[in-house]
C-alpha cells in the first residue's frame, strides 16, 4: 500500500478552510526567513501557498543573511506582542553564525506551530501536547487516515533530531508504540531495523535504507528530502523497499504535504487557543 501523503494534504486542507470559514475569524501565520537559500526559499512559498488554499492569512519576513541574532529576535518579540499574528514559523535552517536555540527560544511558545520551544517539546514528552513537531504529527495522521495504529508495534525511529527524530520517537511512545531511536553511533543498526514492524527514517541519506534492513511487512515512513542530481528523492531505496513492506511512503508525495498539512492545522489551532486565554 502506497501511503498517499498529497491526497491525505488535499483532504485534510478542505475539512480545515471549511472550519475556518465557519469559525468567522482569520488566523494569520508569519513566516521569518533569514537569507534567500532557494530550498529554504520554496518551502516558505509552498507554505503562503496552502495558507491561501485554506484563508489563513500570511505575512513573510525575510531578513538579510548577514543579521545578527539578536536582530532576528528582535523581529520575533514585534510578532509575539501583535495580537493579530496567531502564529510564528521560523524557516530552519538559519545561517551558521545564528544562535537557533536562542531564536527558537524567542518565540511564544503559545505562538509556537512548529513545536520546536523547549516548552512544547517538553509538553510532548510529558505526554500533554500542546503544539506537537509538523513532520511527525503529520505522520501521525497519515498513519491515523490510512488506520495503522501503532499500538503494541515496536517501532524503530531512525534519526534524532529535535525537528523530526525525538519528538517522533514521544509521540509513538504515546500512541502505545514500544519504541527505539537510532542515530549515526548505533551498532548493529540493520539488526535493529529489521525488527521493526514501524520503521521512520529521518537521516538525510539518500536512499540508504534497502531491503535488508526491513522486515518483511513492516510499515516504511520515508521523511529523508534529498536532491540527487537534480531528482528528488527519500532515505530509503523505494524502489527495492517497496515490495517487501506493507504500506510505504513515496517521495514527493509522502511526508512533505502532510507536514504542510499539520502546520497549517497548528495555526488555526493557536487562532482558536488565543480566543480563550489560558486554555493552551
Ligand atoms: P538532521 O538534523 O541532519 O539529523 C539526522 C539524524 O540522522 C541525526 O540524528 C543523525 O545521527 C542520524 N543519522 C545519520 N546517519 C545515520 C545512519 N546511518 N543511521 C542512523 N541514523 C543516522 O536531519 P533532520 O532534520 O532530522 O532531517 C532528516 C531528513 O528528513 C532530511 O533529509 C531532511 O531534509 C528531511 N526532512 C523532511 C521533512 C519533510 O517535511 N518531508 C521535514 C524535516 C526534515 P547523529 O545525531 O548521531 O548525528
Amino acid at each position: 500500500m502506497i501511503l498517499d501523503g498529497k491526497k491525505i494534504q488535499e483532504k485534510r486542507l478542505e475539512i480545515l478552510k471549511e472550519e475556518i470559514d465557519e469559525s468567522g475569524f482569520t488566523p494569520r501565520l508569519a513566516t521569518v526567513i533569514v537569507g534567500s537559500d532557494p530550498a529554504s526559499e520554496l518551502y516558505v512559498r509552498m507554505k503562503h501557498r496552502a495558507c491561501e488554499q485554506v484563508h489563513i492569512g500570511s505575512v513573510g519576513i525575510t531578513l538579510p543573511e548577514s543579521s545578527p541574532t539578536k536582530e532576528v529576535v528582535r523581529e520575533i518579540q514585534f510578532l509575539n506582542r501583535d495580537p493579530e499574528i496567531s502564529g510564528i514559523l521560523v524557516q530552519l535552517p538559519l545561517p551558521p553564525h545564528i544562535n537557533t536555540m536562542q531564536v527558537i527560544e524567542s518565540v511564544l511558545p503559545e505562538k509556537d506551530v512548529d513545536g520546536f520551544h523547549p516548552a512544547n517539546l517538553g509538553r510532548l514528552f510529558a505526554g500533554n501536547p500542546a503544539f506537537s513537531p509538523c513532520t511527525p504529527q503529520g505522520i501521525m495522521t497519515l498513519l491515523n487516515e490510512y488506520r495503522i495504529d501503532p499500538e503494541g508495534m515496536h517501532a524503530v525511529v531512525m534519526g534524532r533530531s529535535i525537528e523530526v527524530g525525538r519528538p517522533m520517537a514521544a509521540l509513538l511512545l504515546s500512541a502505545d508504540a514500544t519504541v527505539t531511536i537510532t542515530h549515526s553511533k548505533t551498532r548493529n543498526l540493520p539488526s535493529i531495523t529489521g525488527q521493526a514492524d514501524l520503521l521512520v527514517v529521518a537521516i538525510g541519506k539518500p536512499r540508504y535504507v534497502g531491503p535488508s534492513m526491513v522486515k518483511e511487512g513492516a510499515v516504511v515512513i520515508d521523511v529523508g528530502t534529498n536532491r540527487v542530481d537534480g531528482v528528488l528523492c527519500g532515505d530509503v531505496d523505494f524502489d527495492r523497499v517497496k515490495d517487501h513492506a506493507s504500506a510505504i511512503t513515496p517521495v514527493p508525495g509522502g511526508v512533505g504535504p502532510m507536514t504542510i498539512a499539520t502546520l497549517m492545522e497548528n495555526t488555526f489551532l493557536a487562532a482558536k487557543r488565543s480566543l480563550c486565554t489560558g486554555v493552551w
